[in-house]
């Protein structure tokens, strides 16, 4: 059975993080980050220079964007993929699906992981990180992010038949947190 782990969560969560250490415990394993993709065909076009630029350009070209890397995606044949990916994008014209669909039927997830950290530590992760361009938002569009982090986490559920787990990601606990996962995926690759 191929493996199709899909891990999400909001921005700053800690998912590039926990899944970088997933790395070093689930041997073969094949990681990818969604985003990476995504701006390796934006830069092609030239339409931006850097991976936080994306969620500025048009929905349209996002669009684009987010099929060509789930088409690429869809295509690796590896036992286990692990992505590393986003629910949804703050962008100019809402809150806008990271999973829509199209994209998470080529993804076949057998595994949706939500990364979840309590708000202040979430905010104090996006702080910390200064190579990262985070948008600028208050505390109650936080904890809206969080909850519709949960949301959207079931809409993919639904769509796919993929049960929905969610881990989190306490501070200074990101190799746990991929400890459990690690453990949960190789159960399931018996
Ligand atoms: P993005 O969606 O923007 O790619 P992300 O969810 O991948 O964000 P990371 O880049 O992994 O988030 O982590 C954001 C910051 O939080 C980094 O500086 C990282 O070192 C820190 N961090 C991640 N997990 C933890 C943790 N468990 N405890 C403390 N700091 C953490
Ligand atoms: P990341 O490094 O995971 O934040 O990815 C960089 C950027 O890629 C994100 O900020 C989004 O603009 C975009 N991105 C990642 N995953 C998706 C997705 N599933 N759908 C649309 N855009 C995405
Ligand atoms: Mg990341």
């Amino acid at each position: 059975m191929k493996l199709r782990v899909v891990v999400v969560g909001i921005p700053g969560v800690g998912k590039t993080t926990v899944v970088g250490k997933l790395s070093s415990k689930l041997r073969g394993a094949r990681f990818v980050t969604f985003g990476t993709v995504m701006l390796e065909e934006a830069t092609k076009r030239g339409w931006v220079r850097t991976r936080d630029e994306m969620r500025g350009l048009s929905v349209e070209r996002q669009r684009k964007l987010q099929a060509l890397a789930a088409a690429r995606i869809a295509r690796m044949s590896d036992r286990t993929v692990v992505v590393d990916t986003h629910l949804f994008i703050r962008t100019k014209e809402g809150f806008w699906p990271g999973l829509p669909y199209d994209v998470v039927r080529a993804l076949r997830p057998t595994h949706l992981v939500l990364v979840e950290a309590a708000a202040d530590e979430v905010t104090a992760r996006r702080a910390a990180d200064p190579a990262r361009v985070r948008d600028a938002v208050s505390r109650e569009e936080l904890e809206m992010e969080i909850q519709l982090g949960r949301a959207f986490l079931s809409a993919s559920s639904t769509l796919t038949g993929a049960p929905m787990l969610i881990v989190r990601n306490a501070h200074g606990k990101a190799d746990e947190t991929a400890g459990s996962l690690a453990n949960i995926i190789e159960e399931t690759s018996h």
